[in-house]
């Protein structure tokens, strides 16, 4: 990898050798093994059994404004924001922290925000057999704002429903109002 970061410095017009780049391919190496973690990581592992039985318990549940930062599969560029996840339960909860960790599996990758989107709560409908599940991403993308191709403070929007989050306008209102979108 360390090469072709050399290579990139090189055909950009730099000099790889100058004082401040010496170390950079070694740094841009280490920055993309971190930001791309999300491809060695084990489900299985992430959830470790977290997973309770709860069978009187069918009120939504919400997790918001986690944290996500990911990477544009068309550009090479960040884009990052916040993600917010809801479920009903269908007898099964899970631990609380472990639906950030699922969401940066996935976007410690490369990625498409919708793909991301929908990944998310495909693999929580899958551990969970949920009566349904919400996810709503809110993300700027740096390959459309560093290159003036959208306005620079306008943000994408995407959203996953399953269940009832898909099937009944209530539920879905009252997810989206609880994660103030609407
Ligand atoms: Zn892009």
């Amino acid at each position: 990898m360390q090469e072709a970061i050399r290579t990139i410095l090189k055909e950009i017009g730099e000099d790889p050798t100058r004082e401040g780049l010496v170390k950079t391919p070694d740094r841009v190496e280490r920055a993309w093994k971190f930001i791309t973690q999300g491809y060695h990581k084990d489900l299985n592992e992430i959830i470790n059994n977290a997973i309770f039985h709860d069978e009187k318990n069918n009120n939504m549940v919400i997790v918001k404004d986690i944290e996500l930062y990911s990477m544009c599969e068309h550009h090479l560029l960040p884009f990052y924001g916040r993600c917010h996840v809801g479920y009903i339960p269908n007898g099964r909860i899970i631990g609380l922290s472990k639906i950030p960790r699922i969401v940066d599996m996935f976007s410690r990758r490369l990625q498409i925000q919708e793909r991301l989107t929908t990944q998310i709560a495909q693999t929580l409908q899958e551990i969970l057999q949920a009566n349904g599940v919400g996810v709503v991403i809110e993300a700027k993308h740096l390959c459309s704002m560093m290159r003036g191709v959208e306005k620079q403070n306008s943000a994408m929007v995407t959203s996953a429903m399953y269940g009832e989050f898909h099937d009944c306008a209530e539920t879905r209102a009252e997810f989206l109002n609880l994660i103030g979108k609407s």
